[in-house]
């Protein structure tokens, strides 16, 4: 069956200006027709929505989530207390939020044991609905490093080199790497160097042969110069730019995924809400540096993938385009953050048929009342219908 979608303003993804009064056709889970909306006859049998007053963007895509994890003030909490079992159900429950919320596609940066590869098969068997998931399994940390109470600690050249094999092996997508302390472990800093240049190295010649994407939580100088030396494509957090860093990114096309909504909820309402000292004293150390990077990167050009991190204390799974309007708030045109949300994260993650409203794209589509390029949070707010791979996935109730 067709469906034909029309009269809405289109934004789509590409960065070319928005277009007025389309009609955009969906056929299986393909796009199969965009034109103005006086240059497309409605095929009979077709299901068609009027969709004046709104705006059609590509399904949204999220490049920095954990999906079976909760927004407990205490990062560490549910992998003490709670099972691989139950954390799949929680990750199973946290996609489908996702996706009613117009994500069509996440990207998981780490979990416990084969969660996230698990919760992404019954996502595609159809045993429950949820955004696409791309995942890591479990991230990479040295002995005692950055995400150690969840990850996989691994050191040494060899054992990162197989580490990368095995989750590969498991059904990992993406190989993720900590190249230096963070925020949320307790006893480590984020200015420092973690996993070497020669064990990130190994671990992502590994993933490249097999034709995977690699992706590093990287926050100081040192860790980050590691991470791009060693052939990384993407950095996440990024606090610590320096100029040679921005150079390095440009030249070898690296992303930088800047994640800014788990300390704008820290700094606006942890000590509130109960978040350990240690986290707010870090975040609060780092902030500034941390927006002096995302500006020195947006003016020099660095390509950005939106990544919400969400998953982390305070930053629930749904909530994920506050991300986008923090982008905006911090100098970014609304369109450049859409294109970071869309056809941006789909070159990050490999996935040239997301992220456009083009023909022959995947059908992953969202709806949203009023114009994200003068408000930004209709994004959060006002999502009125999701498709995803040409199904409507949420707004059933307008049928
Ligand atoms: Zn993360």
């Amino acid at each position: 069956m067709r469906i034909v979608l029309r009269g809405a303003r289109l934004i789509d993804g590409t960065g070319r200006p928005p277009q007025d009064e389309t009609a955009v056709v969906l056929e299986g889970s393909r796009i199969v027709a965009v034109a103005p909306q006086g240059e497309v006859g409605v095929p009979q049998g077709a299901q068609v929505y009027d969709l004046g007053g709104k705006t059609l963007l590509p399904g949204l895509i999220d490049c920095h989530v954990h999906i079976s994890t909760e927004p407990d003030a205490d990062p560490a909490r549910r992998f003490r207390d709670e099972s691989d079992l139950l954390l799949t159900l929680r990750g199973a429950k946290n996609a489908w939020r996702c996706l009613q919320a117009g994500y069509t596609t996440l990207r998981s940066l780490g979990a416990r044991g084969l969660v996230d590869i698990e919760i992404k098969r019954a996502i595609e068997m159809g045993i429950v609905e949820g955004s696409r998931l791309l995942v890591a399994g479990r991230l990479l940390t040295m002995t005692g490093g950055h995400g150690h109470y969840m990850g996989y600690e691994v050191d040494g050249p060899d054992q990162l080199r197989q580490a990368a094999r095995e989750e590969i092996k498991r059904g990992a997508d993406v190989v993720k790497l900590m190249a230096t302390g963070g925020i949320l472990t307790p006893g480590v800093e984020p200015g420092s160097a973690q996993l070497t240049l020669e064990e990130m190295r190994a671990a992502i010649e590994e993933a490249h042969k097999a034709g995977k994407k690699t992706s590093a939580h990287a926050q100081g100088s040192e860790g980050i110069k590691n991470a791009i030396l060693a052939g990384i494509d993407s950095i996440e957090h990024g606090i610590f730019l320096t100029d040679e860093i921005i150079d390095l990114m440009l030249e070898r096309k690296v992303f930088l995924v800047p994640t800014l909504p788990p300390s704008h909820y820290f700094l606006l309402e942890g000590r509130k809400r109960g978040i350990p000292e240690y986290i707010i004293q870090k975040a609060e150390r780092v902030d500034e540096a941390r927006y002096q990077s995302l500006e020195k990167a947006r003016r020099a050009g660095v390509l950005i993938a939106a990544g919400s991190d969400a998953g982390t204390p305070l930053n629930a799974h749904g909530e994920n385009a506050l991300e986008l309007e923090l982008l905006v708030r911090s100098g970014f045109t609304p369109m450049e953050v859409i294109q970071a949300a869309t056809s941006r994260a789909a070159e990050l993650l490999g996935r040239q048929d997301l992220g456009r409203i083009e023909v022959g794209k995947t059908a992953d589509l969202v709806v949203v009342d009023g114009d994200p390029l003068l408000d930004m949070s209709v994004l959060r707010r006002k999502v009125n219908l999701v498709f995803k791979d040409g199904q409507l996935v949420s707004g059933k109730s307008l049928l």
